[in-house]
């Protein structure tokens, strides 16, 4: 997916609530076209309706949740008609991509040689590390009902420069208690470790909760956490919050309740606090401005991203970067 918001950084300022500790701040999400009309049609075709998502983070006073970074929310949308995910290439450095669906088909492809198309229930986790590009179409003649999540995590200093890697996961582990059961799609949650790869301490689980299911999550008090509610509705520390809702809980507590009526299904995003200053500009992590902008010359000049082996009719051209902005990009901390 990505980062058209090339204004993002001045929206990812600004002190959220003090961390320290729980807290209960509901994040308003952004309704964002997820390609450029003009990127959207297929080459002497008519643009499409781009796809809208819900971006609840990277928002005013919250930027990350240990070190998830980004995360847009879609659908259910009906892409049979209209709105179908066409992201034509694009490049990434410093972060991975988490794909996450619920419902429908999309296709990925990368200039590493991944053509990969993931299902619900399945993980695709593209490291991009040093640089890599990629494309993500919703499949062709596949599901009308589209209904997922596109999630960031930024790599650590230690890890941020390494070379770019793909993986699918068709399988992941669960974490079962009664009226619950909960996929971990990255990293750990109470002795649950996902395969896929991450380089800082966090989870991201799904949790499907039956009718009637009254649980208690255990968390690490020394790790902040979100919940975003993604089918019913659920109350979190008896507050109700409805599908497409997501607030953040800051740290210091050791569970968290959810009690729903109808049943209901939501993902748990949490970690350690990321404690390196970052900068984030469109589709790139760095630790300064001069690295922004020798990652955006290299993409505009065909060089360190490598290229989709798509073709243009089937996703588009490549996504030009936007022009840098007029100030200095300064590395921020995580609120
Ligand atoms: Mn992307």
């Amino acid at each position: 997916m990505s980062n058209l918001d090339a204004s993002g950084e001045a929206e990812q300022t600004g002190d959220g609530p003090n961390a320290e500790g729980p807290v209960w701040q509901e994040l308003a999400p952004r309704a964002v076209a997820l390609t450029p009309r003009s990127a959207a049609g297929l080459d002497g075709a008519p643009a499409a309706d781009p796809l809208q998502v819900s971006r609840f983070i990277p928002t005013r006073g919250r930027r990350m949740v240990g070190a998830w970074c980004f995360v847009d929310y879609y659908g259910p949308v009906d892409v049979s008609t209209t709105s179908a995910m066409r992201v034509p290439p694009h490049p990434h450095c410093g972060l991975q991509t988490v794909t996450w669906l619920l419902a429908g088909e999309v296709r990925h492809c990368d200039s590493e040689g991944h053509d990969q198309l993931i299902r619900p229930g399945e993980l695709n986790l593209m490291t991009a590390g040093h640089g890599i590009c990629h494309a993500e179409v919703s499949a062709e003649g596949g599901p009308a009902v589209l209904h997922g999540l596109q999630l960031w995590v930024v790599l650590t200093e230690q890890h941020r420069d390494r070379a770019p890697s793909f993986e699918h996961w068709s399988e992941l582990p669960t974490w079962q208690a009664p009226g619950v059961r909960a996929t971990i799609l990255l990293g750990s949650f109470d002795g649950v470790t996902s395969p896929a790869s991450s380089y800082s301490p966090l989870v991201g689980l799904d949790a499907a909760l039956q009718s009637g299911a009254s649980v208690g999550l255990p968390l690490l008090p020394e790790w902040e956490y979100a919940v975003l509610v993604t089918e019913g509705a659920v109350r979190v520390d008896g507050v109700t919050m409805a599908a497409g809702a997501m607030v953040y809980l800051g740290t210091g507590r050791d569970s968290i309740e959810l009690v729903t009526d109808d049943g209901a299904r939501l993902l748990l995003l949490g970690g350690e606090p990321f404690t390196e200053q970052i900068v984030m500009w469109w589709n790139f992590i760095a630790r300064d401005h001069g690295e922004i902008v020798a990652a955006r010359d290299a993409w505009q000049a065909g060089r360190r991203f490598g290229a989709v082996p798509m073709s243009a009719a089937e996703v588009g051209q490549r996504l030009p970067a936007p022009p840098m902005p007029a100030v200095t990009l300064r590395a921020r901390g995580r609120r």
